[in-house]
């Protein structure tokens, strides 16, 4: 049996939250459930909202839980695990794909701010219109068709590069959520790979860091269920293998809302203050339908009850006022 390789890929934008924390647990366990690794990457490619310490608090909030990983983490093989040190390996990347013809410069402005971003289900869909595409593109990598040429120095502003998203379902089975078919083109359209100030977008640079990281699980938010199909896309454009993708319930607060980053009542540094590593986790551990009770253990002692089945499949509410007393 070959073993699974999980990952844990968190922007450093911001401290921890509880939320960040479950879906760390979550893939950690899944990883280690079935004898597998699990690797750190940070993925600071957003250069105005990156923070160095902030990668550190990761490390420490993870560390402190008591989920070490097997690979990766800020200082690893010289930094190759953060994603703003490997522009050279998504140039070589973006340099394959842009031999099949279907990555077209695109001066549109909206893009350039949507792109290195997540996005996350609460920012709503954008579908590319389509006004940069050049006609004919649908019959790239046809035989006969060998212009490819594109006008990437011309036109007044620098140019961010768009692959064009040929209509069709993409079809996958999530590890939790089961049978999904969502076609890219109603998603989002053709999708940035590399904005025009150069910054890499989240949906090309996650898709070469997991494939050349030797991921097979990807484990995270619901909130970025429906990027799978992008991703895989790019996938197969590449001809990488496919990693399973599971995805994981939401923790929202009492209004129903994503926890975020800037919402500091349920941040690891709040937390951390008033509940113990082992309390944190007998928490989390409950919240994710492994036990009946939320009380203190460590992350190993979870390992032989995970269980996807046992994991809620809907948003999970928790308030600071509610927080259990542990
Ligand atoms: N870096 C993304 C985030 O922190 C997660 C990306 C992923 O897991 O694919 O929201």
């Amino acid at each position: 049996m070959e073993t699974t390789k999980g990952r844990f890929a968190p922007s450093p934008s911001g401290r921890m939250h509880l939320g960040n924390m479950f879906c760390a647990l979550l893939s950690w366990l899944s990883a280690k459930s079935r004898g597998g690794k699990w690797l750190l990457r940070i993925e600071d490619l957003d250069p105005g909202r990156s923070r160095y310490e902030y990668a550190r608090l990761i490390e420490d909030d993870l560390h402190w839980l008591g989920l070490d990983w097997d690979e990766g983490g800020i200082d690893a093989d010289g930094g190759s695990y953060c994603q703003s040190r490997r522009g050279d390996i998504y140039e070589r990347e973006l340099g394959r794909l842009m031999q099949t013809g279907l990555v077209y410069p695109c001066r549109c402005t909206r893009a350039d701010i949507m792109a290195t971003q997540a996005p996350h289900l609460s920012d709503g869909h954008i579908v590319y219109s389509g006004k940069c595409r050049p006609a004919g593109i649908e019959d790239a990598g046809r035989e006969g068709h060998t212009s490819y040429i594109y006008d990437w120095k011309g036109g007044e502003r620098a140019a961010a590069a768009r692959i064009f998203v040929s209509g069709g379902d993409i079809c996958f089975d999530d590890g939790h959520y089961g049978p999904q078919c969502i076609d890219p083109s109603r998603l989002c359209g053709d999708f940035v790979l590399r904005r025009a100030d150069n910054a890499w977008a989240y949906q090309f640079a996650v898709v070469v860091d997991d494939a050349l990281m030797g991921v097979d699980e990807v484990v995270r938010g619901r909130d970025l269920l429906a990027s799978a199909a992008q991703q895989i896309y790019l996938y197969r454009l590449l001809g990488y293998r496919e990693p399973a993708f599971a995805h994981l319930p939401l923790l929202c607060n009492e209004k129903g809302e994503r926890l975020c980053k800037r919402d500091r009542s349920l941040d690891m540094g709040e937390l951390r203050k008033t509940h113990s590593a082992e309390e944190i986790t007998g928490l989390l551990g409950c919240l994710a339908g492994l036990t009946e009770k939320a009380e203190a253990c460590s992350p190993a002692s979870l390992v032989s009850l995970f269980d996807w089945k046992k994991v809620p499949l809907g948003d999970i509410r928790i308030s600071p006022g509610t927080l259990p007393e542990l």
